[in-house]
């Protein structure tokens, strides 16, 4: 559903030059950073900087990335981004992975590998790792830049990845 969207630009970009037209895109913005884990990635960055110019983007093209955007947003649980500034959990739960898996089972429309994935967890690490172990006590919430009330996610996430209980939007605490 996504590519469809990008496919419908009269010029073709990769989904990461997508993301960096549009940080050049704005003029308030004069340097890029972004996370490279090999050569490759390195090469089209620097091939993404050459070309790089405020309003580089038109309006279509701009229509086209809030279009995505949208998506995403209807798509995701929570607008988690995995900074990890709620860790450590007093009581051992790994907030950003929860979220993470959560949400990447709902992006990619894959519950069932999200499930496992959290079996996984609780295979291979302290069962106190899972969402189930939240105490609500709402420290971590102090922390979150977006928001989330992690407390009332927790107990949803884990009836969802650990017991199997469909996600319905309606259903979802805040964001
Ligand atoms: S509310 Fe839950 S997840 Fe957040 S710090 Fe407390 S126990 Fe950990
Ligand atoms: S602080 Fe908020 S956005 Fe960052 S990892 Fe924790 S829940 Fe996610």
């Amino acid at each position: 559903m996504i590519q469809s969207m990008w496919d419908t630009a009269e010029t073709r970009r990769s989904p990461a030059e997508w993301a960096l037209d549009w940080l050049w895109h704005k003029p308030e913005i004069s340097s890029v950073l972004s996370g490279m884990s090999a050569m490759q990635q390195m090469v089209e960055n620097l091939a993404s900087a050459e070309h790089a110019a405020v309003g580089m983007l038109t309006q279509p093209e701009l229509a086209i990335v809030e279009r995505v955007r949208g998506a995403y947003e209807n798509l995701r649980a929570t607008s988690c981004t995995s900074c990890a500034y709620c860790m450590p959990c007093p009581n051992g739960v790994d907030i950003p992975r929860t979220f993470l898996i959560l949400n990447s089972g709902l992006m990619f429309g894959n519950m069932a590998e999200a499930r496992k994935a959290y079996t996984r967890l609780m295979r291979d690490q302290s069962p106190s790792i899972l969402a189930s172990s939240c105490q609500q006590c709402r420290d971590c919430e102090e922390q979150c830049p977006q928001n989330i009330l992690i407390s009332e996610w927790m107990p949803y996430a884990h009836q969802i990845l650990g017991e199997g209980k469909e996600y319905r939007p309606e259903d979802r605490p805040e964001r």
